[in-house]
């Protein structure tokens, strides 16, 4: 059986975003992959317990708060905890996870200033995922995705 591919939810067009909206990847190859059936999705900051519409969240160092000042640190947490669980749980090939984002990003985040600054970094579902020895990508790189599926699939 092929293994299955974890997706942030607001790229499978969930409207779970910070704004209540989506980001739907309309990239053939992920529409493949769905249609395969192999996408496992989730929100880490909906499963942390955050809601939507919520206030946007940047990281700042170990600490992730909102524009006007609030800790949400712990829902970040939470979130990254069950969405570690959800991989380990589907023995996930790899991540395909939004870019940018203070819990999916991969290569950039915002830099914490609110400033629409982006700097190298990654969220912290992302950095807990790569800790556990999961692969994790953004949707621009799904060149890189498909040649790593390739290569499982055959194993
Ligand atoms: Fe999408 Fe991840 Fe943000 Fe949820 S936390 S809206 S899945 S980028």
């Amino acid at each position: 059986m092929k293994k299955k591919i974890l997706v942030s939810a607001c790229l499978l067009g969930h409207k779970v975003r910070y704004d209540n909206g989506d980001v739907p990847c309309l990239d053939p190859r992920f529409l493949k992959w769905y249609e395969e059936g192999r996408l496992v999705h989730i929100c880490p900051e909906v499963v942390g317990g955050l809601p939507t519409p919520r206030p946007d969240a940047q990281r700042q160092g170990n600490r992730v708060v909102t524009g006007n000042g609030n800790d949400v640190t712990e829902e970040f947490e939470i979130g990254a905890q069950a969405t570690l669980s959800l991989a380990q749980t589907h023995d996930v090939a790899l991540a395909i996870l939004k870019q940018d984002s203070p819990s999916c990003g991969s290569l950039f985040i915002y830099d914490g200033t609110f400033t629409d600054n982006k700097a190298p970094g990654e969220g912290r579902t992302t950095e807990l995922l790569r800790e556990h020895g999961f692969e994790v990508y953004g949707e621009d790189q799904l060149d890189e995705v498909e040649q790593r599926i390739a290569a499982i699939d055959v194993q």
